[in-house]
């Protein structure tokens, strides 16, 4: 079963991510797939043509405006599929929110069904920059200074929140949801008025805001793959072909970014890079999969850990799949993997 479309800002990712993962596993008649998707809204949709479904409702640029609302509001008891009971693995397609958070994880946990990717804890706390990154420095992990704040806090003492976060981080400083992911949401502010801004639209997104410190940075992504002990892939770059930072559109209008891959780093930068990313798997309980993002700050060559993706984008032309296709294994083989990764960590 693959489960996509979800209640997130991510929601068009996710389709896309869909789309190229039931097509490969229905190659050559390899698997019978089982399309299940959840609106906007909720709803689960697991009759007729789901994707098309979802794809004839579909809106695009989440730029920090409402969301629209596909079809009617989810009632309770339209939430789970009556098919799930059948499936022999679930493939869980959806990113952010309501989906790589540990909700529907927790659901198929307790549904006692096997399922790709991060368990209850790893998918939790990987979506959480906040705690996130408390793990992290748990781990001695180096990472850019932030500072957390909850919407309330924001609404209720704005000024003394764009005082307290100008003494720990100045300018420039990057605004983000806390539990979110693609960039939507994610403001850079160079001023107190770009940062009550940008406070203001990601308090729009989630209760819970992390500011970090601006750096100027290569961008090294890695993929992981296992359960315990896992693998990693080479580390790729990432190029912008505009300027500014890596946004919602770099990373989905095409030709707006470029994967350097191998990244063309020193061999014991790109083993750092590895053991900092196996360690990050490790500290937030993933499993199965995931995509961790680094900076190498310009100018001190200092390898920050940006973020765990416990799931990441997921098409053949996805950062995650291109470094594993890189690393020396295909898309179809990947997801032969990740599927018998859900069985073996279930069985
Ligand atoms: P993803 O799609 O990878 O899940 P995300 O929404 O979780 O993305 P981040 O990876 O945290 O967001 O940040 C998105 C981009 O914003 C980064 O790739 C980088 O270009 C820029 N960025 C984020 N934080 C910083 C920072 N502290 N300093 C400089 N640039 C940053
Ligand atoms: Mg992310
Ligand atoms: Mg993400
Ligand atoms: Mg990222």
């Amino acid at each position: 079963m693959v489960v996509f479309g979800g209640r997130s800002g991510e929601h068009e990712v996710s389709l896309a991510s869909a789309r190229a993962i039931t097509a490969a596993l229905r190659k050559g008649g390899r698997h019978e797939v089982v399309p299940v998707g959840i609106t906007r809204s909720g709803r689960w949709v697991h009759s007729g043509d789901p994707m098309r479904e979802l794809e004839s409702n579909h809106e695009l640029l989440p730029d920090g405006s409402t969301l629209e609302i596909s079809g009617p509001p989810a009632k309770a008891g339209e939430k789970l599929p009556a098919n799930l009971g059948s499936v022999d693995v679930v493939f869980p397609v959806l990113h952010g929110p309501y989906g790589e958070d540990g909700t529907i994880q927790g659901m198929l946990e307790l549904a006692g069904v096997p399922y790709v990717g991060s368990g209850v804890l790893g998918s939790a706390v990987g979506m959480d920059k906040i705690t996130m990154k408390k793990v992290f420095a748990h781990h001695g992990l180096p990472q850019v200074d932030w500072v957390g704040l909850t919407r309330r806090e924001w609404k209720n003492e704005p000024e003394a929140q764009v005082r307290k976060i100008e003494a720990a981080l100045g300018y420039p400083c990057f605004v983000k949801p806390a539990n979110l992911g693609s960039s939507v949401g994610i403001g850079k502010a160079e001023d107190a008025e770009e940062l009550r801004t940008a406070l203001e639209a990601a308090a729009g997104f989630d209760r819970r805001i992390i500011v970090e410190k601006g750096v100027d940075a290569r961008e090294i992504e890695v993929s992981v793959l296992g359960n315990e002990a896992p693998d990693v892939s080479v580390p790729g770059e990432i190029f912008l072909q505009a300027d500014g930072f890596y946004d919602y559109e770099a990373k989905y209008v095409e030709g707006g970014m470029e994967l350097g891959v191998p990244a063309k780093i020193p061999a014991e930068t790109a083993d750092e890079v590895r053991r900092v990313a196996r360690t990050a798997f490790e500290a937030v309980d993933a499993a199965g999969m995931a995509r961790v993002d680094f900076f190498l700050e310009r100018g001190t060559d200092r390898l920050l850990l940006n973020e765990i993706n416990t799931i990441p984008g997921f098409t053949p032309t996805s950062v995650y799949a291109e470094l594993w296709a890189a690393s020396g294994l295909p898309y179809e083989d990947l997801l032969e993997r990740l599927i018998a990764l859900a069985l073996e960590r279930h069985g």
